[in-house]
């Protein structure tokens, strides 16, 4: 884990790294967030994030975001952006602000009982394999439609756009091909349902450069504020 100096020019360093590449797309950076990545670092990061002036942060486990959430500052919202298994989705309701992983009907379903249980109008994103990747997780192109309405079906579940991770690669073009395609796969959506669904979840530490160019709304940035994460995640 890296203190608090160091993580603060990481993130005047990531600041100006955005700005450059929404000035290089003709975009205004306000309408880019930075959702900083805290997941294996210690609750520590979380606070590091709040005391800098981040909204929320990201966390791809249900268990560990919670016992983290109880140790950092109360105003900070933290977002889901790992794989949910439906038998953690009663805790995901109960833990997390905002859902960016739903990516199967069951489970949009699911999450809606939940939040409407627990009283909760849920944010939730839908996350798209946008880039055919066998190892990511996310709906299939051709089943958005099928996922966008059984959220929509829960009157629980707020549905504010979608996220993809693309595959990994070191060619940026296959980054940018994933992420014009989430673009297109919402601006689809958006015609059939009449939805504005202005989110845009996408790029990375190594990939934000295209994912601004190609339309993000949110940028998820774990080591380039962190630093390498001591186990993979
Ligand atoms: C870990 C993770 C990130 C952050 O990755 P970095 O390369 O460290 O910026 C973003 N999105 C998801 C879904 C992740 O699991």
């Amino acid at each position: 884990m890296v203190t608090y100096a160091a993580f603060e020019a990481r993130a005047q360093a990531l600041a100006a790294r955005v700005a450059a590449a929404c000035a290089a797309a003709g975009r205004d950076p306000a309408s880019v967030r930075i959702l900083p990545v805290t997941k294996t670092h210690p609750a520590e990061a979380a606070t590091f994030a709040a005391r800098f002036g981040y909204a929320a942060v990201g966390e791809n486990r249900v268990q560990e975001a919670a016992a983290k959430r109880a140790l950092a500052p109360a105003s900070l919202r933290w977002e889901l952006i790992g794989h949910l298994q439906s038998n953690k989705a009663k805790l995901a309701v109960a833990t997390f602000d905002l859902i960016q992983s739903v990516d199967s009907p069951e489970l949009a379903i699911r999450l809606g009982r939940f939040a409407a249980e627990q009283g909760k109008a849920l944010p939730v994103l839908l996350q798209v394999n946008s880039g055919d990747d066998p190892a990511k997780f996310g709906c299939d192109l051709a089943d958005t439609p099928r996922l966008l309405d059984a959220a929509l079906a829960s009157p629980a579940l707020r549905v504010e756009g979608l996220m993809a991770v693309a595959p990994l690669s070191d060619d940026p073009a296959v980054a940018r091909r994933a992420f014009d395609r989430l673009r297109e796969c919402r601006d689809t959506l958006a015609a059939r349902s009449g939805l504005a669904l202005p989110e845009l979840s996408m790029g990375m530490s190594g990939d934000l450069e295209p994912a601004v160019a190609a339309g993000s709304t949110c940028l998820r940035v774990g080591s380039a504020l962190f630093g390498a994460r001591p186990v993979p995640a």
